[in-house]
């Protein structure tokens, strides 16, 4: 964080307001809107917040501790803490949630765990937490089974132990897929010391949403402002998507389903220059040589065939539509944000977007349904 002259520190707070909940509206955002009570969808949100007490503070510790490394990701966890209203909608799994989804008019909310998650947490506490999270989230589920679905966290740091965790949530717990945010310290699942896991999600039929967080050593995000949404949150996703990608990750687990979401990142608009400059780069020193592998298909095939995308935080017809003729109307899910993006108007928005009956089903609850396997 840098210091100002005034001994006010420029960094991650002040980047969020408290309250969520309401903002002036600016630019591209949707105009006021009656929410269509009558849909003829469910709306599923596929990209919904929360987290627990146990882990605000095991997070909160070790930032105070003076032991943790220097981590955007966990400051950003400490930010959060002192936020109580928001505290109050994420720790919530039920009466306050519910209340929420039935004024905004969601029918069912995919659980997951918060950004930064259980991967900031001291080194060997986090799939005891991941272990706590899994059975918060699985009993929310069993107490209202028409209302929430949850993903599995884990805590890629302990590579054993994640795969034994996602192994039961989705055995034992009947969870819905796995959910990552992203970096942990810098490291990326396409490394190949993390194989394993991808490998158990793979076997589990678990899709694999990976979520944004800070990204890691980045005072050249965190002073211009721009670590979240901005900039920072998409761009770490795009570093690890591609690096799944462009490992082969998806050669040696052809079956692995990978989610990303506010639009796919970015990524989808970029779709017809990776696959030219794949063709440009490969074999090359300094480009795609040395150690790299050569893909089995072009870049643009991972994303109709691994990839699906959510619309979280995007509202926005044109981006939800160049998606779905890109990627194929199967593969973009619709989702909301809470608590961090919640809007009526929001939602008023996707019930008037001019799209077939068929496709506007697909993208509010079908496609999540596909994916995530959710069956009630
Ligand atoms: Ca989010």
């Amino acid at each position: 964080m840098t210091k100002l002259e005034d001994g006010s520190e420029k960094g991650l707070k002040g980047h969020f307001q408290e309250d969520f909940s309401h903002r002036t509206r600016v630019g591209l955002a949707p105009p006021a809107g009656e929410i269509d009570r009558t849909a003829p969808y469910k709306r599923i949100a596929t990209e919904e917040a929360w987290t627990f007490p146990d882990l605000v503070k095991a997070q909160t510790d070790y930032l105070g501790s003076g032991d943790a490394p220097e981590d955007d990701s966990l400051k950003m966890a400490g930010m959060f803490a002192q936020m109580p209203s928001l505290q109050g909608m994420l720790q919530d799994l039920g009466d306050l949630r519910i209340s929420h989804m039935d004024e905004l008019g969601i029918d069912r909310q995919l659980l997951l765990l918060t950004a930064p998650g259980v991967q900031v947490v001291r080194p060997g506490d986090g799939t005891a937490l991941a272990r706590q999270a899994n059975d918060i989230a699985a009993e929310a589920c069993r107490n209202h089974p028409d209302r929430f679905s949850a993903c599995a966290a884990f805590d890629p740091r302990d590579v054993a132990g994640s795969v034994k965790e996602i192994e039961r949530a989705m055995g034992e717990l009947k969870l819905n897929g796995a959910v990552l945010n992203s970096h942990f310290q810098g490291h990326y699942l396409d490394e190949l010391d993390y194989w394993p896991i991808l490998e158990a999600l793979e076997a589990m039929d678990a899709a694999l949403y990976i979520h944004p967080t800070a990204p890691f050593n980045a005072p050249h995000y965190e002073d211009r402002g721009f670590f979240g949404a901005l900039a920072g949150f998409p761009h770490d996703v795009w570093v690890h998507t591609m690096g799944l990608v462009l490992s082969g990750a998806f050669d040696r687990f052809p079956r692995l389903r990978l989610v990303i979401g506010h639009m796919g990142e970015c990524l989808p608009l970029h779709l017809y220059r990776f696959d030219w400059m794949q063709g440009n780069a490969d074999g090359r020193p300094h480009l795609r040589g040395g150690n790299q592998p050569r893909l089995e298909h072009p870049v643009s095939h991972y994303f109709k065939h691994n990839i699906w995308i959510t619309t979280s935080g995007v509202g926005w017809e044109p981006a939800i539509k160049f998606c779905q003729q890109v990627m194929g109307e199967d593969r973009v899910l619709y989702a909301m944000d809470f608590p961090y993006q919640q809007s009526s108007d929001e939602v008023a928005a996707y019930d008037r977007m001019d799209m077939d009956a068929a496709v506007k089903k697909k993208l509010m609850e079908d496609n999540a349904r596909a994916v995530f396997r959710i069956t009630d």
